[in-house]
């Protein structure tokens, strides 16, 4: 029987990097909902969306498609934005700068709750997020709620971003994580929120390998 495995928590704690070797060795879909985020980030700042004008933000909702189609040269999911592959420019300081302010907007999570339920209505997904397993699934067959300290998420972090031939200063990085933490778990209606029943693991002294065998165990039990 397909089931739906929620992974919430943080940002870089290496949640992304889990759920796609759970999902490969699954055989299920792997989807980014931060992603999703990060596409709506893009196109409010690409259109100078006024973020206090929800007339105009509903305009927006309404014109925005994201998708995932994978990439068959790298074999993974990769998100669209109406269309357009946005992959790269969703990870860039720029959009990291705001999506904490767009995605508490009700609006904005509604919509995108709403596409996630879709996309896992046949269950088989692996998703990935802050409230997978409280919003979007409650009913979600494994929930894990990953966290680790903020220095190792912004190592990890800015290796990403090096990767991607971005150079960022350290410092930059933790204060947007801590930035990021604060509003995703501080306000009332905050996405980031352990379920009751999600298993705590946190990453800071442990491999990418005990990462998913934990969640497999969880997926086995
Ligand atoms: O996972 P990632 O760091 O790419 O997510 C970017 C941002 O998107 C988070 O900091 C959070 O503000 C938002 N987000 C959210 N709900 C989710 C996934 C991400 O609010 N399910």
């Amino acid at each position: 029987k397909k089931i739906v495995v929620a992974l919430d928590g943080h940002s870089s704690c290496g949640k992304s990097t889990t759920a796609k070797q759970v999902a490969k060795e699954l055989g299920y879909a792997y989807i980014d909902t931060g992603a999703m985020y990060r596409a709506v980030t893009l196109y409010f700042l690409e259109h100078y969306i006024d973020l206090t004008n929800p007339k105009k933000i509903q305009e927006a909702l309404a014109n925005i498609e994201v998708t995932f189609h994978r990439n068959p040269k790298t074999n993974r999911n990769e998100v669209f934005l109406n269309g357009l592959n946005v992959e790269d420019e969703i990870r860039t300081m720029y959009v990291s700068n705001m999506v904490s302010e767009v995605s508490v907007i009700p609006a904005v999570r509604r919509a995108m709750v709403a596409e996630q339920q879709k996309m896992g209505k046949r269950r088989g997904v692996v998703m990935d997020g802050r409230d997978i397993g409280t919003v979007v699934f409650p009913d979600a067959e494994v929930k894990v709620f990953m966290t680790a300290d903020v220095e190792t998420r912004a190592k990890r972090r800015q290796e990403e971003l090096f990767e991607k031939d971005q150079l960022v200063p350290f410092d930059e990085i933790v204060e947007n994580l801590k930035k990021r933490d604060h509003i995703d778990s501080t306000r009332e209606d905050s996405p980031l929120r352990q379920a009751e029943d999600a298993h705590l693991l946190d990453t800071s002294h442990i491999t990418i390998d005990e990462q998913v065998e934990f969640v497999m165990r969880l997926v086995d039990s």
